[in-house]
């Protein structure tokens, strides 16, 4: 992989994207693609390409590039096109800070602590694992309780079993995957309890992870403790009642010998809050407008440390988009300011981007609090589309087009699921 030497690093750039995984890399192309010279990836691994390069299975791809990438070949496939978009990289690289003047701090062996000056930022760094300690599981701390990403890497990228006798608390896209990753390497794995009444990754995931493989998955159920002295050597799990509490009398022991835990990922956000960039609470990233600039002028944000997306052809279009945003302003051009701010509505968790325009087409991308079968997704009084099902673990995605906003002139626009026979009614 190129990586810049000392003396080809320059002061300045048109655009500096921190972050070279899926959104890192299809922005700079999207920079470059609207004007900007000079663009410059900065990441902190050895390699970019993100968390794609552990994700050895197949299912990536198929909107973006209409076939079945496993990740480490989706990312290479972006690389390509960044290298023939003549952008510099530099791995190895932790970047420290971004000032609203746009001065980008990096600190590495091979550069030392640098700076360099942006026209514009595109902030693109992913997200990370929430860990038992976000939930504060009781019980003692014995080897063999970690994260599935971590569990992913350890298999994937190192070579090594995590365990023989696997417990999965939570049923996001990477439990789901490394259950099916165990089983293939030998490991048992007993089964994958959940607090919610349904599952929280991606319905093919379900079904190809852990039906397929016999995998019993437990709804509303969750572990209460975690027993062991230097090791797991077994955890207690509870059904749940409605308001999500334990229900105690009816614990029941799981004996394993690695408990993986699924329960989320959070915004890498630090560098954004440290800017001073208005966060939505509900997602934790970045407020961003429809072309991806955050309420700080010229710094652009997407991908994972936006918003989490379960699928990565998404965050290369919205990236790309969020660099093509970067590379205009840069230019010193900007689009028309937006007009319609999307809010939330019944069943609606969050909407991203959170304004957009009555004269240009824009994708939205909503998450729902339950699921709802069949139902009706409505903007305002002005727009209804029908849709076969939603549930909380698929992101929703929406084309706005300006004919659905005929007659609406800007203002508060209301999203909302709802029931189709309420729809209807
Ligand atoms: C286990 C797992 C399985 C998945 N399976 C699928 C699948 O089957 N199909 C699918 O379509 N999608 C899948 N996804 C989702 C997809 O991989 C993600 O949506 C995508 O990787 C997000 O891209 P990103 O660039 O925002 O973040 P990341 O891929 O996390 O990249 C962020 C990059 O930023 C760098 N970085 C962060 N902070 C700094 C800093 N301060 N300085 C320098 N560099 C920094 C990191 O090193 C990293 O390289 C999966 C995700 C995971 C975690």
């Amino acid at each position: 992989m190129p990586d810049l030497q000392p003396w080809q690093l320059e002061r300045r750039y048109d655009v500096v994207v921190v972050g070279g995984g899926p959104a890192g890399l299809a922005a700079a192309v999207g920079a470059r693609e609207q004007g900007a010279e000079r663009v410059l990836i900065v990441d902190r691994e050895s390699e970019p390409g993100g968390i794609l390069q552990q994700c050895i299975h197949h299912g990536f791809g198929l909107h973006h590039f209409k076939e079945e990438l496993t990740g480490p070949a989706y990312a290479q496939r972006y690389l390509e096109r960044v290298l023939e978009h003549d952008v510099d990289i530099v791995t190895d690289a932790y970047v420290l800070d971004v000032d609203p003047t746009r001065r980008v701090s990096l600190l590495s062996g091979r550069h030392g602590r640098t700076e360099v000056d942006a026209g514009a930022v595109v902030l693109a760094m992913g997200a990370r694992e929430r860990t038992r300690e976000a939930i504060r599981i009781p019980g003692t701390r014995p080897a063999g309780v970690m994260t599935a990403g971590f569990a992913q890497k350890l298999v994937n990228m190192a070579g090594y079993l995590p365990g023989r006798r696997v417990a999965i608390l939570g049923s996001g896209d990477i439990g789901l995957i490394m259950a099916r990753r165990l089983m293939l390497e030998g490991a048992e794995v007993v089964g994958v309890f959940e607090l919610m009444p349904h599952a929280n990754g991606l319905t093919r995931n379900v079904v190809q992870c852990l039906h397929d493989f016999d995998i019993p998955l437990h709804l509303s159920t969750t572990v209460v403790r975690i027993h062991g002295h230097d090791r797991v050597d077994k955890v207690s799990v509870a059904p749940v009642d409605e308001a999500l509490r334990p229900r105690m009398a009816e614990a029941w022991e799981v004996p394993c010998d690695t408990l993986l835990v699924s329960i989320g990922l959070i915004p890498d956000n630090e560098l954004a809050r440290a800017l001073g960039v208005r966060l939505d609470p509900v997602t934790t990233g970045p407020v961003v407008t429809s072309t991806m600039e955050t309420s700080r002028d010229g710094v652009f944000a997407c991908g994972n440390t936006v918003h989490i997306h379960d699928l990565v052809d998404w965050v290369s279009q919205e990236s790309q988009l969020a660099g093509g945003g970067a590379g205009a302003f840069a230019s010193g051009r900007r689009s028309s300011a937006d007009n319609v701010r999307l809010v939330p509505g019944r069943n609606v968790r969050s909407c991203v981007p959170h304004t957009i325009t009555t004269d240009r087409e824009h994708t939205v991308f909503l998450r729902v609090t339950k699921s709802l079968a069949p139902c009706s997704l409505r903007l305002g009084e002005v727009y209804e589309r029908p849709l076969r099902y939603v549930v909380p673990g698929e992101m929703v995605t929406l084309k706005v087009r300006p004919r659905f906003l005929q007659g609406f002139h800007g203002g508060n626009l209301h999203v909302d699921v709802v029931p189709r026979e309420e729809a209807a009614a």
